[in-house]
């Protein structure tokens, strides 16, 4: 909208212009970034099983997420979102999740040997792309010298959905090697079980905008409810993701919802912090 006398004319071409320099100052600076070895890095979330115990018990990690964390030289810590913008434009996307694969199997090395507990990394659709990604992922389990099965890959649904043959092909490798794999983000986008179950899938994690709040929320209860029913008469493992507040934990809980991942149990961290907490049990209320 052009505003009447003022200096705020809004050009499109101009604008773009500026977002295009902006966008090849941020390949270079993840050029950079990839160049360094302490720029990338990880922060953990731990999943927690709550099926066993219920709430007001202690619950038991079952496993973790790797989140992609930038500390920039003079932006600071960036969240994933710079990094994969950056990625999709300077073609770094295989070089991002490479690097994302060696710090996820580096730091579920520090930890497989006391305790066995899965790490999972996001995959974005260029990686689905990918007929190397197998044989890389093989190859970085081996360099770190722990089993397929302390690997998770994780794909959002809507990612599935854009070329469903290309999906089944990839996740088929991937599952041969013996990786679990989980569906992100379920319930945002327009996919159902009903088709998702013909993929070789161990999860399904159902998205914030669906669970946070679900205890206020009738109908999305009887939405989750009956999808975590059908999750399991498939035989697929149910997860909330983005629990923040103990009712809805009570909730899934009694929904049947078999884990949980959120800040109401913990929030993302440094492998330090993270090894550190894998020894302690962890009271839900
Ligand atoms: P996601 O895979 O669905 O990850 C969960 C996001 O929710 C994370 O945001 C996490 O910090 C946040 N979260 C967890 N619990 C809570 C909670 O209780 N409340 C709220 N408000 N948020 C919570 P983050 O780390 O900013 O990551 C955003 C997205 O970026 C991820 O969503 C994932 O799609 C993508 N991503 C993260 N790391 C990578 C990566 O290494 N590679 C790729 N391709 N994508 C990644
Ligand atoms: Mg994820
Ligand atoms: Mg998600
Ligand atoms: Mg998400």
């Amino acid at each position: 909208q052009a505003s009447t006398g003022g200096t705020a004319v809004h050009d499109p071409a101009r604008c773009s212009q500026v977002q295009e320099d902006s966008l090849l100052a941020w390949v270079d600076d993840l050029h950079a970034a990839l160049a360094a070895d302490d720029q990338l890095l990880l922060h953990f979330q731990p999943q927690h099983r709550i099926a066993e115990t219920g709430t007001g018990g202690v619950a038991t990690v079952v496993g973790c997420e790797a989140l992609l964390r930038w500390e920039h030289p003079t932006r600071g810590l960036l969240g994933p979102g710079e990094v994969l913008r950056a990625a999709e434009h300077g073609h770094l996307a295989a070089a991002v999740t490479e690097r994302v694969l060696d710090l996820a199997l580096g730091g579920a090395a520090r930890w497989w040997r006391d305790r066995e507990v899965p790490v999972a990394v996001n995959l974005s659709a260029t990686d689905l792309d990918d007929e190397l990604l197998p044989h890389r992922i093989a190859d970085a389990l081996e360099r770190h010298g722990v089993p397929a099965r302390a690997l998770t890959v994780e794909v959002v649904e809507d990612t599935l959905m854009l070329d469903p043959d290309r999906a089944l092909q990839t996740l088929t490798a991937l599952r041969s090697i013996g990786l679990r794999i989980a569906v992100d983000d379920y319930g945002t986008g327009y996919s159902s079980l009903a088709y998702l179950h013909r993929l070789p899938i161990d999860e399904v994690k159902f998205d914030r905008s669906l669970t946070a709040g679900i205890s206020a929320d009738p109908a999305a209860a009887v939405i989750v409810g009956h999808s975590i029913r059908l999750a399991h008469d498939l035989g697929l493992s149910a997860l909330a993701e983005g629990i923040e507040q103990p009712a809805d934990l009570d909730l899934l809980f009694r929904l049947g919802c078999d884990a949980v991942q959120g800040w109401l149990t913990g929030r993302p961290m440094p492998v330090h912090g993270w090894v550190t907490a894998l020894d302690l049990a962890v009271p839900l209320r």
